[in-house]
Formats: structure tokens, C-alpha cells, sequence
């Protein structure tokens, strides 16, 4: 890092200059791995998912230790720093960009330490899905994360986390048993059942709120390595049928199946038939960990004449990476998302309707299919809540950084999301919300735990230091 002073943002819309001397404080509790524009792997520390966000920090620090993290921590709340955390830098709200502040990039910390005995791993808050996935594959195990092997682990999980296991083992938050957190005050604290017990209610949901995690430690399950999976397609034309269907073979589904259901124009892949490329499909991404996939799988074979069918064994590794390609990096994102607990013949009719009017070629409309053990636990099993959701809708929308007909696409999501979620719990879940979504609807989403969450914060983060999240203000905040 080249050492002269800077302007950084400060909290509360503040400015704040740091000296020469602060900057080499800095950076001596960094390591040294302080970046400013222009330094070399600025670009990948300061990258996000989502295109279209704009802003980027003054200065990142990568930390590799939880000591360092909880000096830098220090540092950021004695200057008064606008300050994030960059996981995976997968929020489509880009809430790991603290625009003109300081970043701790947790990149360096990405260790995965399995332990196949006890069926758990510890996890570095820089791991990404696929480095959890290879690593308790080797034994055969699994934790419950979500389908798209780019995104971060930390990110997901702290605010619930759903993936094609949550049907038979709840949301990643149940199957969370501690965490390392550093919170506002510089502390490092272990939090779980039995330690800090509130703290831990409260990251199992909320937790880029509480702190900064600087370990997870999960508990495993078997499964894999070879389970039953794939991407099948149907014509839109058959768009009733096959979204009934949806709905008949998700309400009786076994645990061990997941089926999200997407309404997409088909991708101009080589396992689509040239025919079919740009057309509107019916497509369902299927997962089955069970033992019985002929019986699990028969209501979807029923389903005749697929023009894409690509369902059959396939290591979990592939299942868990497979759509990665289809939302790329860079590309501009929109995303406006709701928790269902059934799929109405309403719902099903507006979902059709909407997507048959639908231009954006780069749209997905459809439902993730959730219930199972997620439902089991109490509301305030955690601060996650949302026991009642059985599905969660997604109309998202995907185009070019240059696409002239952008608004007119944005306008369509916002349109068709308003739509769909009147037919749903009024919930939705945190991790998809995007950055015009306000605090209301952060709040909203935790439900009745809204209440427990706000005064946990408020002893744990009274300053609100951490804030470039789906943010929880303090009770005696703002
Ligand atoms: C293509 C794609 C696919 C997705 N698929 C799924 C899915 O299958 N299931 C699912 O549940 N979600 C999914 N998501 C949503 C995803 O869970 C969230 O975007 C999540 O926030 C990403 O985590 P990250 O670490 O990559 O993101 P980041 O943008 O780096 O971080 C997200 C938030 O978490 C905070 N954070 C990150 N690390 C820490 C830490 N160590 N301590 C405290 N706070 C931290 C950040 O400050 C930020 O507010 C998907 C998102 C995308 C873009």
C-alpha cells in the first residue's frame, strides 16, 4: 500500500481523514494486506457479484487471523469508519461494499477442517460453497448450503441459508453449532446454546448484524456422493400442466427432493436442442439424496416429452455447481423475491401470465421448494423465523451493463414481484433482498423475532457499527 493520508466515509454520513500515521497503524494490523485503488488485487477484493453496484471503498484490508480482525474492528470504530464485510461478495445489494470506507476482506481466512467422527467442520469465514462442498464430500458428507458454488458460506449462513437440503435437515442456521465473532467492542466471543446464548439466537439469521464471524462450525450430514439430479424442460405452452404438477409432486415430495420450478427462456447451451434456444421453457432443477430415486422421481418422468432432460446420477459436487454458469458475475441483476406457504391456483395462474408477457430475455420467474424440517422448529427457533414457508418465489431479472431497455426490465420485476407476493406470507428472506428494499422490510421479515432482534443489537452493536448489511438498527439508534 502507498501510505499518505486519506478521506475515508465516516459514520453518520460523516467524513473522516486518516494521517500517514494512521494508515501505517492500518495496515501493521493487516499484515500489511492493505489495498488502495490501483494496488495489485484490488480489483478481485473490491468485486461483486452484482454489476450493477457501482460503489466501491477507500481501502480494503485483509485480515488472516481473528486477533487481527478484532484490532481492525477496533480501528474502524475508534475512526468511526464506514465500515463492511466481503464474504463471497454474492448480496445482490452489495452490502460487503462500504461505499468510500474500509472493507475486511475475509478471503484469506478459507480454511474447511472436517472432523468425519463428530460429522461437523469449522469454517473460514473466506470460504466460498464449493470449498465446503469438496471438503466434506471426501467423506461423504454434507452441509447444508445453497446451489451456486461462487457464493460465500458466511454470508449465506448468517442469514439463514437454504439450499436443496433444507427440506431434510431446516435451514443452514439449524445446523449451525457455534460461531467465533468478533462484535463491536473488539472482542472475540464464541457464541452457541451454551455460551452467549442470545448473541447466538440472533447471528442464526441476523448475524452480519452482530459482528464479524470469524469461524462457523457446522454439523454435518451423509449424503453423496453420487445422488440423483439435473436441469429437465418442458415447452411454456405446457405451462398449466407442468405448474400444477409442480405443485402436486412438491406437496407429497419425499425430504430427500428438491425441486426449484423456473419459468426461463432456455439458454443457448449445447444440451439444448438449437431449436429451443431463446424460447420460454418450463425447467425444473431437480435434487434427490435419497435411496429410492425412481419412485422419488416418477411424477416428474410422468411429465412426457421434456425437450431438455438432463435428471440422472451425478456426483452432489455437480448438482451443487451446475447452474453456476447461468447467472454470471458482472452482469446486471434484479432480483424481487417472497416466501409462500402454498402455490395457489391463483398464484400459479399469475406466475404463468406474467411470464408469457415477460421480454427479458435473461428473466427467471419460478419457486424454490422449501418445507420439510425447515417448517418443524418453533418461529423463534432462531432469529431466522419463516417456519412457514414452504416455497420461495424469485422474479428475477438478468441483463447486460449496456442493455438499452433496462428500466422498462426493472420496471417488470418490481411489477411482477409486487404481484406475486401479495399471494404470499408478506415475509421474505433476507439474503435476496435488494438495495431499494428498505429497513421496514428487513424488519419484516424476522416477524414476530423482529422485536428480540433490535434489542439484542442494541446490547451487542448499540452504535450500529455494523451496517452495510440488511440492517437491524439498535433500539436507541436513529
Ligand atoms: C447467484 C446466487 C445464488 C444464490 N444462491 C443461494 C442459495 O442457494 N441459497 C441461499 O440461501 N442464498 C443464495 N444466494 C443468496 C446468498 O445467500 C446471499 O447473497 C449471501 O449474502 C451471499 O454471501 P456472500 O458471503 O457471498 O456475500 P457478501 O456480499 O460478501 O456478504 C453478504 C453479507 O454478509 C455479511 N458477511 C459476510 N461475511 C461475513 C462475516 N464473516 N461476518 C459477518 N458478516 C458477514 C456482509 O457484510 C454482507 O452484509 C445466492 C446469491 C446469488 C447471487
Amino acid at each position: 500500500m502507498t501510505i499518505t493520508a486519506l478521506e475515508l466515509a465516516g459514520l453518520d454520513d460523516a467524513t473522516v481523514r486518516l494521517t500517514d500515521a494512521d494508515l501505517r497503524t492500518l495496515s501493521a494490523l493487516a499484515d500489511g494486506r492493505v489495498l488502495r485503488p490501483g494496488d495489485d488485487g484490488w480489483a478481485g477484493a473490491v468485486a461483486v457479484w452484482n454489476g450493477m453496484v457501482s460503489t466501491r471503498p477507500a481501502v480494503v484490508a485483509q485480515p488472516s487471523t481473528s486477533q487481527q480482525v478484532a484490532a481492525l474492528v477496533g480501528f474502524a470504530r475508534t475512526h468511526r469508519l464506514l465500515l463492511a464485510i466481503k464474504g463471497g461478495g454474492h448480496h445482490i445489494a452489495g452490502t460487503s461494499i462500504a461505499a468510500g470506507g474500509l472493507v475486511l476482506d475475509m478471503s484469506r481466512m478459507d480454511e474447511v477442517t472436517v472432523d468425519p467422527v463428530a460429522r461437523t467442520a469449522v469454517v473460514g469465514p473466506g470460504c466460498l460453497l464449493r470449498d465446503v462442498d469438496a471438503a466434506t464430500q471426501e467423506h461423504g458428507l454434507a452441509a447444508v448450503l445453497g446451489f451456486v458454488s461462487g457464493v460465500g458460506v458466511a454470508g449465506l449462513t448468517l442469514g439463514g441459508g437454504l439450499g436443496y437440503l433444507t427440506r431434510r435437515f431446516g435451514w443452514a442456521v439449524d445446523n449451525l453449532l457455534e460461531v467465533e465473532i468478533v462484535t463491536a467492542d473488539g472482542q472475540v466471543r464464541r457464541a452457541a446454546a451454551d455460551e452467549n446464548p442470545d448473541l447466538f439466537w440472533a447471528v442464526r439469521g441476523a448475524g452480519a448484524n452482530l459482528g464479524v464471524v470469524t469461524r462457523l462450525t457446522v454439523r454435518l450430514h451423509e449424503v453423496g456422493p453420487l445422488v440423483h439430479g439435473g436441469l429437465v424442460a418442458w415447452p411454456f405452452e405446457r405451462a398449466d400442466e407442468i405448474l400444477r404438477a409442480y405443485r402436486a409432486l412438491t406437496s407429497e415430495a419425499p425430504r430427500e427432493l428438491a425441486v426449484w420450478l423456473m419459468l426461463i427462456h432456455a439458454p443457448p447451451e449445447p444440451f439444448v436442442p438449437p431449436s429451443w434456444h431463446g424460447r420460454k421453457v418450463c425447467a425444473m432443477a431437480v435434487c434427490y439424496t435419497g435411496s429410492a430415486p425412481d419412485e422419488a422421481l416418477a411424477p416428474i418422468r410422468a411429465l412426457r416429452d421434456p425437450v431438455v432432460d438432463l435428471v440422472g446420477p451425478v456426483p452432489y459436487t455437480g448438482v451443487q455447481s451446475y447452474l453456476d454458469d447461468s447467472e454470471p458475475a458482472g452482469m446486471h441483476y434484479y432480483w424481487k423475491t417472497s416466501y409462500h406457504a402454498t402455490l395457489s391456483d391463483e398464484l400459479l395462474d399469475v406466475s404463468r401470465e406474467l411470464f408469457a408477457q415477460c421480454e427479458i430475455p435473461g428473466a427467471e420467474l419460478g419457486f424454490l421448494h422449501l418445507g420439510g424440517a425447515l417448517n418443524e422448529r418453533a418461529w423463534d427457533d432462531g432469529a431466522v423465523g419463516n417456519r412457514d414457508a414452504r416455497y420461495v418465489s424469485g422474479a428475477n431479472g438478468m441483463w447486460a451493463p449496456d442493455e438499452p431497455r433496462a428500466h422498462e426490465f426493472r420496471r417488470w420485476v418490481s411489477d411482477a414481484g409486487r404481484r406475486i407476493e401479495a399471494l404470499g406470507t408478506g415475509r421474505s428472506y433476507v439474503n435476496f433482498q435488494t438495495a431499494d428494499e428498505g429497513e421496514d422490510r428487513v424488519l419484516d421479515s424476522y416477524g414476530p423475532n423482529a422485536d428480540r432482534l433490535q434489542r439484542i443489537k442494541e446490547a451487542y452493536d448499540p452504535g450500529n457499527l455494523f451496517r452495510c448489511n440488511r440492517n437491524i438498527r439498535p433500539r436507541t439508534h436513529g
